[in-house]
This record gives C-alpha cells, structure tokens and sequence, in this order.
C-alpha cells in the first residue's frame, strides 16, 4: 500500500506534526533509523507487564522481571548486530550510547519489578472485551476519524464500575501525549459502545498513576481533524521540515540536510 492510503496512527500524526520531514526520510525515503535504547526499554517494558497481567497475576515478579531481561537484552543484542557503533546510538542528557544501553538494563527491571508490586497491591480491574471475552490488554483497533483510516492499540482499558471504562497507557518515558489518550477514548467509544470518561498514565518512571485526565468532553470531530489534517498533508506532498530542539532526538538525523541540533 502506497504511504498515501496507508492508515494512520497516534504516533505517526505526532510526527508529521512534530517535523513532517523526518516522517517522509523515514516513511518514503526509507532512511534506516539509528536505534535508540530507549525503544526497547519501552517495548520490553510492555511486554513484561502484559505477561504479568495476561497469567492473572500469578507469575512470580523474578519471573516477569526475567522476562523485561530476556526481551530487551534480545533486541538490543540484535541492533548492536547491525549498529555496533554505540556512539551513533542516540541517548538522552548526558549519557552516551553504551551508557544508556547499560543504565536502562537495570532500570528496566527495576520498573518491571515495581510494576509487578504496584499491581498486586492496587489490584486494577481490567475490563473484559467482550468479542473475545478477555482482558483488555494491548486492545487493537481501527476507526475511521475524520475520514481517515486510524489503527492503534489500548494498553489497558479499566472497567471503573459504573458501566464505563478508563484507557491507561503505560509510560516508561516522560513525553505524555494527551492526543493519544483522547484518541483512544474516542476509539473505544466508537469501535465498543462504552462510555469513557477518564484516562491515565501509569508512569513506570514513579511507578504511580498519573492524575486521570478528563476525556468526557472530546468529541470525535476535534480529534478526527488532525488526522484529516496531517492525510492531507501527506497525500499533497508537504513535507516542511522542522529543525531545532527535536533534531537532538530524531533517529534519521544522519539523512537530513536540515539537521540542526540544540546545544
Ligand atoms: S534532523 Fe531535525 S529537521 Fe531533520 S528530519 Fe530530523 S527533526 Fe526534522
């Protein structure tokens, strides 16, 4: 499918929004991003946290904590393979690829093993989906807003008892999009017929809840214009470039004859 028709996503909006050059270097010119540890700390993250979630709570924390282990460990193994220069890894602050690499090893498991204690102390009542009659973990879905295509996927939806739901995302990072939260409210809403009325973070980084923000009010039309905004761009070819603060963290940095770091 051509990058014209292509569904869109939270994060690929985000990104045209951001800087809609770096979203054509990776979607159109095919640039191959430098890796970033960050990524698999988050990917790893989830994915332990799911497994925990998935076995009802009934895998011991070393067990989960071995699966963060095994999951990130993996992944970093497989971009040292085609990156092995860590200094082109990019980081965060003031710690170099390799530091990075090490320090988010640790703290990983360290916010899985959190996680694992958070949950079993505040016990989170995951609502049930009812198509398949499970817990509603890495919901996936695909909606039309704004005329477009959207897909996504729901870390969690929360069942809060009164025949509504909350959609919670888990953050291992500290960049919070309210775009994505009201985004998925509006998804559930309209894919499942649920009211939705609040959403949170659970912010590995603190390992609490972020204070629920409200999304009673969002309405389909506000968020589905910047889809329709951002497909318009995409399917006209306007691509501006945006540099500045965002080029200190932009993975195809190296493909870009605007980059212009912050110092
Ligand atoms: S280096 Fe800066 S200007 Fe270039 S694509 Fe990345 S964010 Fe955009």
């Amino acid at each position: 499918m051509s990058v014209e028709n292509q569904p869109r996503s939270v994060s690929q909006t985000q990104q045209y929004e951001q800087c809609a050059w770096r979203w054509y270097l990776q979607r159109v010119e095919r640039v191959q991003p430098r890796p970033a540890a960050w990524s698999y700390h988050g990917t790893a993250f989830h994915s332990a946290a799911e497994a925990w979630e998935r076995s009802s709570r009934s895998l011991g924390a070393d067990e989960v904590v071995e699966l963060f282990h095994d999951e990130y460990t993996s992944m970093v193994n497989a971009a040292l393979d085609k990156e092995p220069d860590t200094d082109r890894w990019l980081a965060a602050g003031r710690y170099s690829g390799g530091e990075d690499i090490e320090r988010r090893y640790h703290l990983g498991m360290e916010q899985t093993a959190a996680y694992v204690e958070w949950s079993k102390a505040t016990r989170p009542a995951l609502w049930t989906e009812p198509n398949e009659q499970k817990p509603a973990l890495e919901l996936s879905f695909m909606v039309e807003l704004g005329g477009v295509q959207v897909r996504g996927f729901i870390d969690q939806a929360l069942d809060e008892g009164d025949d509504s739901v909350r959609v919670r995302d888990l953050k291992t990072g500290t960049m919070k999009s309210k775009f994505q939260l009201q985004t998925y409210s509006v998804a559930m809403r309209k894919v499942w017929g649920v009211a939705v009325n609040k959403a949170d973070w659970y912010l590995a980084r603190d390992g609490r809840l972020s204070r629920p923000l409200k999304v009673g009010e969002v309405s389909e039309d506000e968020i589905g214009q910047r889809f329709a905004d951002m497909d318009a761009g995409v399917k006209r070819g306007d691509f501006p470039a945006n540099p500045g603060f965002d080029c200190n963290f932009c993975d195809v940095s190296h493909g870009c004859i605007f980059f212009s770091p912050k110092t």
